[in-house]
Order: structure tokens, then C-alpha cells, then sequence
């Protein structure tokens, strides 16, 4: 089956993986090199009700590099500002989804205890499977955000080892809250439309829409899309659901030109984000290497979550889990490319297709159980879905048309079609055609919503 003539997503956005709750979260501690083995993640660990004990109301962004080639990996420290809002909760700031090939935590330097992390993806995995990455080295930008620290922290971003599964220090060290080299200069100033205002930043959903591709004269457009594209999110379950717990901001960054480039079609456009199609040469996937840009539009609110709005008929998109996503806006399916990109960026989703033009086979390894709630190499089968399917229903589940509103086990999913399986028959983590999330999908993106909402 030819996925492009179907009409199919070809975005990857996650790759290497791994899986079974590696958890050192609960701890407290940490110890480099010895990591915690746990398949429980409580929700609400770590310093509940201790946030104004360890944070102030703003935000620490470290920016960095993930660079290398196929075979290395090393995080580059480029450096630390602070800005003027923090939008995340405030009792759920340990991450309990244990999702991402990486994560990123601080420890409160004094007594050592966990006071934040998050699980994330980056371009740079993906890129390491592909075969410039066996010739050349390349560095990959990238942004971690958390409150404020009062005191001194440990910072350290891990990645979970695609032979082991568990996960490994990349980078280490010390911040002190009032270092001078942190920088303080204002935020350069864009104009902020409250698309839509539903409550506190600390206990609502809070989205960045970010411009790319419009002019300072394209900017009533970018709103109008901005609310056209908020209230589509809203009115997909289970986003529906919970209208009532999302805030949407549209960040009006202005472009020299409108459009985005095509390296492909020789078209090449000053935006101000810097999105390009053809990420590793496939045509539809838009990406872009100066998220710096991204995140100091960003800060010109308190935001939980970012969506890059690329002013463009073309298909496409990408997603990175607890990093940003971008689609375009004026393509007949752009609203089903951002939910899906949004799906990765924000609910940690995997990709439930599996046949395409690209050879993903070493995305996952399959002796683990992979991190993603919505695919299963049933190595760890209970940690997932199981749950949910009835007796009756045979797993593996025949692709057989009695069972197509069925949760079971189909085999194909996250770019294989052996050896992982997806919960539905179709969902739109797998094409354009389904009628929307399968249940699973609605139940991860469901908790991701309460995770923030706490
Ligand atoms: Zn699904």
C-alpha cells in the first residue's frame, strides 16, 4: 500500500525507543549511572504542594544541542535565560508518564530530592537512523523549560539506551539560580491575542499558537486561523471533553515573507521560525532547526505546550514529544496533520502506520516494551492497553471487518508491520481516514490533559 496516495501521515516523530517504566523518579535521589527499576508511576510524586518552596512564578529555559552521529550522542550546554512566566502545574511537576526517549530533571542541589522532570523526543533520534548520520556528525538544536529554582539544582538530561532500555546521563550539572550568566534581558515583545481564556495558567492547558509564514500584514489571518484551528482541537474527543480546561494564546511573530520554504521546489522564504520541508529529504515533513526562535516567542506567555501555525497550502508537519509541533494551516487536511502532530508533541502518541516509503526498522527494539501508550510489542503487555480489551476479542485481532470499532491487539504499528501492535484498526495516529482517536489514544491524551490541569 502506497501511503502518499493515500493521503497517510509519513511524519515520524518518534524513533529509537525503549520502554518498561524505567523510574528513578520516586527516588529522590539521584545516583549517576544506577537507575531505579519500577513499573508503578504515581501520579502527583514528588514535591506536591512544595512549589513555592523550590520555584518562583518564571520560567528557567536551558538551551543546548543534541549532537553526534549514528553511533554518539552528546548534549552540548549553549545557555540559560530567564523569562518572565512559568504556565505549568504546580503540584504535578514530576513527570508520571515516564514517556520520551529522553528526560530531563532537576534535583534540588541541598537535599538532593527530585523537584522536576519531563519526558521528551528530539529530531536528532530520528536523524540518527538515517544514513547522513553514518558519514558526517551533526548537532541538533533544543530547549528544556521549568520554574524558576529558588536555590541551586542539579540539572540532567538522560537518554534511555536503545540496546538496554534504561536510561543514561548525557548531561550534568549544577545551576545556581543567581548565576550572572543566566540572562535576564527582557523578552523581545510580540503581540498576544487570548484566543481563548478559561482559567489560571497553573491548573488549565495552556497552548502557544506561534506565526510563521505571515507578515506583520498577515496577522488578522493568523488569528482567525488561531481560533479556527483552537476550536477544531476542542471539538475533537477527547479534547472535547474538557473545553473548559484549555487556554490558546496566538503569538504574532512576524515573517520578512509569507509562505515557508521547499527546498525541493527551489522556494525558499525568511520566516520567522526557519520551517523547511524535506527534513531528511521526505517531502512532506516540516520541521525546523531554530527552535531558539520558537521558544523566545513563547515566553511572551505562560504556555504548557507550543504549536508552530506555518502559513501554507502544502501537507505537512512534524511533532516532537514535549517540544513543539507545526503544521500548515490551509491544506484540505490541516486540521487532521495538526491533531495528529499535536498527538506526538503533547500526549506522547507513536505513529500507529506502519507501511511507507521509509524504512524505520530500527526505531524500536523489540525485545522492550515501547514507551508510547498507544503501541505494544507485548513484551509488557499489562502496562498498556490489555486492560481494555474484552475476553471475547482474540489477540492478536484479525484485521477482519467485524472487528473494526474493536480494541484489540492488530499487528502493524510504528512504522512495522511485525512485531508491534496498535490497539484499533484505524485511528488518527495511523491516517486521515479514521474517524478519530481510538480509545487509547483518547484515554493517554486525556491524562495528559488532568496532568496539567492539577
Ligand atoms: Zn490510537
Amino acid at each position: 500500500m502506497n501511503l502518499r496516495k493515500k493521503g497517510l501521515f509519513l511524519l515520524a516523530a518518534f524513533l529509537l525507543t525503549s520502554s518498561i517504566l524505567v523510574n528513578a523518579q520516586n527516588k529522590g535521589t539521584f545516583i549517576p549511572g544506577k537507575v531505579a527499576q519500577s513499573q508503578t508511576v504515581a501520579q502527583g510524586a514528588g514535591p506536591s504542594g512544595e512549589f513555592d518552596k523550590y520555584f518562583v512564578q518564571k520560567t528557567l529555559r536551558i538551551d543546548y544541542f543534541l549532537a553526534g552521529d549514528s553511533k554518539t550522542e552528546i548534549a552540548y550546554f549553549r545557555d540559560m535565560r530567564q523569562e518572565p512566566f512559568w504556565g505549568g502545574p504546580h503540584d504535578n511537576t514530576i513527570d508520571p508518564f515516564n514517556y520520551g526517549t529522553y528526560r530531563y530533571s532537576a534535583y534540588d542541589s541541598a537535599s538532593k530530592k527530585l523537584i522536576y522532570s519531563r519526558g521528551f523526543s528530539s529530531l536528532f533520534q530520528e536523524w540518527k537512523g538515517t544514513d547522513e548520520a553514518k558519514k558526517m556528525k551533526r548537532a541538533f538544536p533544543m530547549t528544556a523549560v521549568l520554574p524558576f529554582p529558588k536555590n541551586t539544582i542539579r540539572f540532567v538530561i538522560e537518554k534511555r539506551s536503545y540496546a538496554t532500555n534504561a536510561f543514561e546521563v548525557i548531561f550534568d550539572r549544577y545551576i545556581n539560580p543567581s548565576d550572572y550568566f543566566i540572562n535576564r534581558e527582557n523578552i523581545h515583545p510580540l503581540k498576544v491575542t487570548k484566543i481563548r481564556e478559561t482559567g489560571d495558567p497553573a491548573t488549565h492547558v495552556d497552548i502557544a499558537f506561534i506565526a510563521e509564514g505571515y507578515t506583520a500584514g498577515d496577522m488578522e489571518k493568523f488569528r482567525n486561523d488561531a481560533s479556527r484551528l483552537s476550536d477544531y482541537i476542542l471539538s475533537v474527543e477527547p479534547y472535547s471533553k474538557y473545553t473548559d480546561k484549555f487556554n490558546f494564546y496566538a503569538i504574532e511573530a512576524p515573517s520578512d515573507e509569507a509562505g515557508v520554504t521547499i527546498p525541493g521546489k527551489d522556494i525558499f522564504v525568511n520566516t520567522s521560525i526557519h520551517s523547511s520541508f524535506y527534513t531528511f529529504d521526505m517531502d512532506r515533513y516540516m520541521t525546523t532547526f531554530d527552535t531558539k526562535s520558537i521558544y523566545d516567542a513563547a515566553a511572551n506567555v505562560p504556555y504548557d505546550a507550543v504549536i508552530v501555525l506555518v502559513n501554507s497550502k502544502r501537507y505537512g508537519g512534524g511533532g516532537f514529544y514535549n517540544h513543539y509541533c507545526e503544521s500548515t494551516v490551509d491544506n484540505q487536511y490541516s486540521t487532521l496533520v495538526l491533531i495528529h502532530e499535536f498527538g506526538h508533541s503533547f500526549a506522547g502518541l507513536a505513529d500507529e502506520y506502519y507501511a511507507s516509503e521509509v524504512t524505520y526498522s530500527d526505531f524500536y527494539n523489540l525485545k522492550f516494551e515501547p514507551w508510547e501508550p498507544n503501541i505494544t510489542t507485548k513484551v509488557n503487555f499489562n502496562a498498556k492497553w490489555k486492560k481494555m480489551i474484552s475476553p471475547e476479542t482474540p489477540i492478536p485481532t484479525p484485521k477482519d471487518a467485524k472487528y473494526n470499532k474493536t480494541v484489540g491487539a492488530f499487528e502493524g504499528g510504528g512504522y512495522l508491520s511485525k512485531g508491534i501492535f496498535s490497539p484499533t484498526m484505524d485511528c488518527r495516529m495511523k491516517s486521515n481516514e479514521a474517524p478519530g482517536f481510538c480509545p487509547v489514544c483518547q484515554d493517554a491524551i486525556s491524562k495528559m490533559i488532568l496532568f496539567y490541569c492539577d
